[in-house]
């Protein structure tokens, strides 16, 4: 059961020496209550108290981590039922599944595909995080090919679909030193499922009827020594699979269920309507999965989830930034305008977005405010003559224009009478407040 931060902080030394970096022993114990920040902050817990606050400063969602040579895939470590009380850590892993039945070449093929594929999105390079490797062919030997054929074109982490100890025992000699998941155990199996994943060092898939019976399974396992579980919350169509999701992860967090205190695996593809795989996808994203298995791979379903995946999974209170500097739109030539801006990611592309639309060559200077838009960033001081004068002079602007022609966005026209004592020798330029209106106005006024 959870202690209170009053509970907590009658087991901390009270000396308050700010050295977990909060000025009194009470507000470190509050954030701790919170489960804001780790108890191996305060170097001075006795282990008494220590034993006694294990259970308490434990995630209510435990993080479990599915390693390969160079890559983890990471789910769980979640504190919060919605983004906008915090934020959400870490992002679902997208695996993409294949079966020991199908042709080895095949299986490289597809997976050779999905693995080099990658969609640049606002700086980031986003892919899939994973293959899963089902057992259909009943056959250890054959599951343990098709994960060699999967491992001999791709590095990134495995999960191992099989009901069958053998067949498991044969995936997970093919990846010595990794950490795959094995999924997995059931009421009939978690015994021997169990003592592979703990010779292993694997995590392993838990799989019930119901939640009730699949919190008393991950309890047995757990009394095993097997700590790091994912749990299938079964319900394959949409509403039981946000139903069980939502109990799953409303008990973790807000009762501190720890039974249930565990990632979600969903898989979209076993719904079996067909087209509906990336609507599940999208749903198990939003709430609550940690990992996601598609029986599919093209890149029209798999580029909105990972753009979606990264919206949720952004700290709302860090906004995207992009790199600042001078952006070359169409082909600039040193004739062309300069437009300024600044370096909040949405406000970057919704300029760069319509100038590049227009087919009309310019220079775009992304200022740095702090990831702010035009308007939140001059309220705020960040975006001002100085810095934008500074800019301009940084990043070498004057060299690559033959004509000094700078476009303010309208919504800061107040700024070009400053801009012009920073800047003498520039043609300053007020342009409009929206990026819409940015095409007609570089045809029209410039
Ligand atoms: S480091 Fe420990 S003893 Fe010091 S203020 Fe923080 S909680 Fe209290």
């Amino acid at each position: 059961m959870a202690l209170t931060g009053i509970q907590i902080y009658k087991l901390l030394p009270q000396t308050n020496c700010k050295e977990c970096g909060y000025p009194t022993c009470l507000a470190f114990a509050m954030k701790l209550a919170a489960k804001q920040v780790e108890l191996s902050a305060c170097p001075y817990v006795t282990p008494e108290a220590k034993t006694q606050l294990a259970e308490s400063a434990a995630p209510p969602i435990r993080m479990i981590a599915l390693k390969s040579d160079g890559y983890e895939a990471k789910a769980g470590n979640e504190v919060v039922l919605f983004r906008h009380e915090k934020t959400f850590y870490n992002k679902p892993g997208l695996f993409i599944r294949v079966y020991d039945d199908q042709p080895l070449e095949a299986i490289k093929a597809l997976v050779s595909e999905a693995n080099g594929y990658a969609v640049n999105y606002v700086g980031m390079d986003l892919t899939v995080d994973g293959f899963a490797v089902a057992s259909k062919a009943g056959d250890p030997a054959a599951f343990a090919n098709a994960v060699q054929a999967v491992r001999s074109v791709s590095k990134r982490p495995v999960m191992l679909m099989t009901r069958d100890a053998n067949t498991a025992k044969a995936g997970v000699k093919t990846l010595q030193g990794e950490t795959p998941l094995i999924y997995g155990a059931d009421a009939k199996n978690w015994e021997s499922f169990a003592d592979l994943a703990k010779e292993a060092k694997s995590a392993l898939g838990v799989i019930a009827g119901s939640l009730a019976e699949t919190a008393e399974l991950t309890d047995k396992i757990k009394a095993k020594g097997v700590e790091d579980l994912v749990i299938d919350p079964g319900g394959r169509d949409l509403g039981l699979g946000l139903a069980n999701s939502t109990v799953i992860r409303r008990l973790a967090i807000k009762k501190n269920f720890r039974p249930l205190g565990f990632p979600v695996i969903a898989f979209p593809g076993d719904a079996g309507e067909a087209g509906m795989e990336a609507v599940h996808a999208a749903q198990a994203i939003a709430k609550y999965a940690g990992f996601i298995v598609l029986d599919h791979f093209s890149p029209a379903m798999v580029y909105p989830l990972l753009v979606l995946r990264q919206n949720i999974y952004t700290d709302p209170q860090k906004p995207i930034q992009v790199q600042p500097g001078i952006y070359e739109i169409n082909a600039p030539k040193p004739e062309s305008p300069v437009l300024v801006t600044t370096n909040f990611s949405i406000t970057y592309f919704s300029v760069a977005n319509e100038v590049e639309g227009s087919g009309l060559p310019a220079w775009l200077l992304v200022t740095d405010a702090e990831g702010m838009s035009v308007l939140t960033a001059w309220a705020a001081g960040k975006f001002d003559a100085e810095r934008i004068a500074k800019a301009i002079k940084g990043f070498n602007v004057a060299d690559k224009v033959s004509r000094k022609r700078v476009v303010l966005p309208g919504h800061v026209a107040v700024l070009s009478g400053e801009l012009e004592g920073e800047l003498p020798d520039w043609e300053i330029r007020v342009g409009p407040r929206e990026a819409v209106d940015l095409p007609a106005f570089m045809k029209q006024a410039l």
